[in-house]
């Protein structure tokens, strides 16, 4: 699964100093590649040893999604359209 190489949005729990902790998370739903797991709680939460990683991602006309998985070599995630966007998207 390809890592989440850098995660600019600050506010949700599960990231800690531009890096998400969340195990793996899920892209989409169409037509906004926004992270789906993004969620924002009192307390920060995912496990602070580990990178996330992408498990799943809904953006079928995404150059890198093969089979609603991602193929790309990480991704980056930021605020764009919404609060949490996957950056790579990259309609075919
Ligand atoms: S990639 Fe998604 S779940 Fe992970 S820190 Fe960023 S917004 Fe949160
Ligand atoms: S790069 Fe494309 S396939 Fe990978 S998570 Fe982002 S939108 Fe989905």
């Amino acid at each position: 699964m390809p890592y989440i190489t850098e995660c600019a949005v600050d506010a949700c729990s599960y990231n800690v100093g531009n890096a998400c902790h969340a195990l793996a998370i899920t892209v989409g739903d169409p037509p906004h590649a926004q992270c789906d797991t993004y969620f924002v709680t009192s307390f920060k939460g995912g496990d602070p040893t580990t990178t996330g990683q992408v498990g799943a991602c809904k953006m079928t006309d995404c150059r890198h999604n093969v089979k609603l998985e991602c193929q790309a070599r990480g991704i980056a995630v930021g605020p764009a359209q919404e609060a949490a966007d996957c950056l790579t998207y990259s309609p075919r």
